[in-house]
């Protein structure tokens, strides 16, 4: 007989939240720092110490259950899992249980264009992460790392709603889209800062009952994720037909070999002796303290996604990128609100040359002065914004132009000021400089000229100089007419209002 396997799949992930202190203590928890440099005594596990829940991460795990419309619990309870672990001092991981602080929730995740797929969350829970046990470096023995210990973690845990390895990795790229662009995690895989757990088990196609899961851990890119589920489907698919049993076990990746192996059998939950932590009180959430998170939620992916392509126009590939880099996009919002307000309608008028841009001004269509905003400005922010950052490596929250300045900027290319060209050198003097946009304009001459008086008189001059040229394009050599706006360029220092240069270029070569 030929069993048609159905795979089944459920995800736990862990988010580190981005507080800047740890979950039970003010201790720092930032990435990188000289080994045990950030283990306060409630880190280091001291016999007597209490600790002290960080409200920050009370507020970010509700802005995760608001966006995914779970249940915020309006009491919760922490408990402890005990375990031992070198890395884990207090032979114990606070953590929740019976009494999440998230509960019910879904989200739905799209497959080629297919119709939306809703994926169940059963729960998400707030909990401590432990330290790290090093063992490079250390001959014959182990170093432990408590940096990291008490960093808070929001454990993730979905019903078994998937049926592939690439439905898995749709739904772990939308919850790493959301709590990144949440601003609740930093989702920096390689860091650790976004871990996923998957469960696997197949059963027959028809069958109502699920198969027994093997739990695959600790998975740090998408590509593993995939990797690991599809070895692990063909790894239980052969051992049934064979004969064999899949056992409930801890498996573990290992990439260099694309297989995963067994770690150890799987604890169920009353090995860890769960028990409610005496040290900690429950969580009360309030409806007022809901209400003011619900005020403050940012934006959802879903719905900023949206509005990039639909309001703003803007290309795929810049809405794609902006929705990976929340601070990007949060800059170039920034930049584009500041452009928007100081956009002034009679101003652009005056200086639009070309005729569809001064009758779109003339319209006064809102809605296009914020599609030419949002373009021109994403074009800035992802072009030479990005290339001066990532040359320099800074992150954008060190660019040494602030959104005003950039505006400011973009506002005078808007109005025909300058061209794209200039924009450039103006952006290299913002950069190295405190002036204004159209201060460096103003002190260092850089205006458009657009007087067609001027313009004019220069291309007589080029003409009256360069007759064998003229009449080589008069003969039909259409090249030679860039070879004129290029002298025009020259001879204006690139100032020249490139539309009007052709206009009056064209009538004179006729
Ligand atoms: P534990 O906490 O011991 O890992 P849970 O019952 O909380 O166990 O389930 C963990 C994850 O395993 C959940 O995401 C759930 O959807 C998934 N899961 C449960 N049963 C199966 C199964 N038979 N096949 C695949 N995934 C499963
Ligand atoms: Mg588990």
């Amino acid at each position: 007989m030929n069993t048609q396997w159905e795979v089944v799949i459920g995800l736990e992930i862990h988010a580190q939240l981005a507080t800047k202190t740890k979950i039970f203590s003010g201790a720092a928890t930032a990435y990188g720092a000289e080994p045990n440099t950030q283990a306060c005594v409630i880190s280091l596990g001291m016999p007597g110490v209490l600790p002290v829940l960080n409200e920050d991460a009370v507020r970010k795990a509700v802005i995760f259950g608001m966006a995914i419309e779970a249940e915020i619990a309006p009491y919760s309870v922490f408990a402890r899992k005990n375990y031992f672990y070198p890395d884990l001092p207090k032979g114990y991981q606070i953590s929740q249980f019976e009494l999440p602080i998230v509960g019910k929730g879904r989200l739905y995740i799209e497959i080629d264009g297919k119709p939306p797929i809703p994926i169940g969350i059963t729960r998400a829970h707030l909990e401590e992460d432990a330290g790290k046990s090093l063992h490079e470096n250390f001959h014959g023995s182990t170093g432990i790392d408590l940096n990291r210990a008490g960093t808070p973690l929001l454990e993730i845990v979905s019903e078994p709603d998937m049926r592939s390895a690439k439905e898995a990795v749709a739904y772990v790229r939308k919850i790493h889209e959301l709590v990144h662009n949440l601003r609740i995690c930093d989702g920096n895989m390689q860091e650790g800062s976004f871990r996923c757990d998957a469960n696997v088990s197949i059963r027959p196609q028809g069958q109502a009952e699920f198969g027994t899961r093997a739990e695959i851990k600790n998975i740090n890119s998408f590509n593993f994720i995939e990797k690991a589920i599809n070895y692990e489907v063909e790894r239980q698919i052969e051992l049934i037909e064979n004969g064999g049993k899949v056992v409930q076990e801890t498996r573990l990746y290992d990439s260099d070999k694309d297989e995963t192996r067994s770690m150890r059998s799987k604890e169920e939950a009353n090995d860890y002796r769960y028990f409610p932590d005496p040290d900690l009180l429950p969580v009360f959430i309030s409806d007022e303290l809901k209400a003011d998170i619900k005020r403050n939620m940012p934006e959802l992916p879903d719905s900023k996604r949206k509005r990039y392509g639909e309001d703003y126009c803007l290309s795929l590939d810049q809405v794609e990128y902006f929705l990976s880099e929340p601070s990007f996009a949060e800059f170039f919002e920034d930049t584009h609100e500041e452009f928007k307000q100081r956009f002034d309608i009679e101003k652009a008028k005056k200086n639009f040359i070309r005729d569809d841009e001064k009758n779109l001004i003339a319209n006064h269509i809102q809605n296009e002065v914020t599609q030419i905003s949002a373009k021109l400005v994403a074009n800035w922010v992802m072009g030479e914004l990005l290339r001066r950052l990532n040359k320099e490596g800074l992150s954008v929250e060190q660019s040494k132009i602030s959104p005003e300045r950039l505006a400011g900027l973009g506002l005078e290319i808007a109005y025909g000021s300058i061209s794209d060209k200039i924009g450039k050198q103006v952006f290299e003097l913002l950069w190295n400089g405190s002036e204004s946009a159209d201060e460096i304009i103003e002190t260092q001459g850089l205006r458009q000229i657009t007087d067609t008086g001027a313009i004019e008189a220069i291309i007589d001059t080029i003409l009256a100089a360069n007759e064998k040229q003229a009449e080589q394009y008069r003969g039909g050599n259409e090249k030679m007419f860039g070879f004129f706006v290029g002298q025009v360029m020259k001879a204006m220092q690139g100032k020249g209002n490139p539309a009007e240069i052709n206009k009056i270029l064209k009538a004179k070569l006729a």
